[in-house]
């Protein structure tokens, strides 16, 4: 059995306890027909059974969810989705609102970089969708990430810190607390390029739990799970989820392989337990 959140179940790592479960997501992005879905989430499915700590999900592609949905019948392992519309209902074609999550995935991605790159998602969009996803239960993975320019042109923790900040503009302390932010930098995402895990623990001490100590105080800032996404395999895991600040990664291309997956979701767990 995988745990959830809600205990706050407590680590004990090199002498330092920690109370944010891990929380490890794939993001299938246009990948996989249902076929592929229910296989790939079934021998993912066999290769975790039993492993305790640690929040795992898998976000495939609309249409696939329904079927993967049933495959995880009995398991720990979450559902997302990879985007949807604030409304509820209305004339949005194409969209697919909260209203439609509910009941069929727990959790959402939200905001992140391909969508605002290709979609023109924009702050006050992925705002909205944050508040709606909230507003419904499902619990958001909200992107954030600096482009190569800004990170070589030292624009990194203020670019972030403005994305955390109009993210959760007027979201109360207790509904930020669902929330889990996924750090990553653009030009990590797909290039095979990851950050350096100090170098990302940084951004998000300086730049995401600085700036939710400000809205939220110090308390709920420490609360929110935070994960790095880019270029994350089973090789560099453990230097991310080393970092105190990382509480997890979201996770592209290496999700659509399940042995892949699976081991990053073992020696992420063990890298976070002191094992790594
Ligand atoms: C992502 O899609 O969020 C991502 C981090 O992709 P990749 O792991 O392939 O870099």
């Amino acid at each position: 059995m995988l745990t959830r959140n809600t205990g706050f179940p407590r680590f004990a790592r090199n002498e330092v306890t920690f109370m944010r479960t891990p929380f490890i997501a794939g993001n299938w992005k246009m990948h996989k027909t249902i076929d592929e879905a229910v296989a790939l989430v079934t021998e993912l499915r066999a290769l975790l059974e039993g492993l305790e700590g640690i929040e795992v999900a898998v976000c495939p592609p609309f249409p696939a969810l329904e079927a993967v949905r049933q495959a995880l019948t009995g398991s720990s392992i979450r559902l997302g989705a990879q985007n949807m519309h604030w409304e509820e209902a209305g004339a949005f074609t194409g969209e697919v609102s909260p209203r439609m999550l509910v009941g069929l995935c727990d959790c959402v991605i939200i905001g992140h970089s391909e969508r605002r790159t290709h979609f023109g998602e924009t702050d006050e969009m992925v705002n909205r969708k944050l508040r709606a996803a909230l507003a419904h239960g499902l619990t958001p993975i909200v992107c954030v990430g600096e482009n190569l320019e800004q990170n070589r042109t030292g624009k990194t923790e203020a670019v972030v810190g403005a994305q955390v900040r109009a993210a959760f503009a007027g979201v109360g302390a207790e509904e930020a607390r669902q929330v889990v932010i996924a750090y990553e930098p653009i030009w990590a995402i797909g290039t095979g390029v990851p950050a350096y895990g100090p170098d990302a623990n940084r951004i998000v001490r300086d730049a995401i739990r600085a700036v939710l100590a400000q809205l939220y105080g110090d308390e709920v800032a420490q609360a929110i799970r935070v994960q790095y996404g880019g270029s994350v395999t089973p090789a560099n895991i453990a230097e991310f989820m080393q970092e105190p600040e990382i509480d997890g990664a979201l996770v592209g291309g290496a999700s659509l392989r399940a042995a892949d997956f699976a081991a990053i979701v073992r020696q992420g767990l063990g890298a976070k337990m002191g094992r790594g």
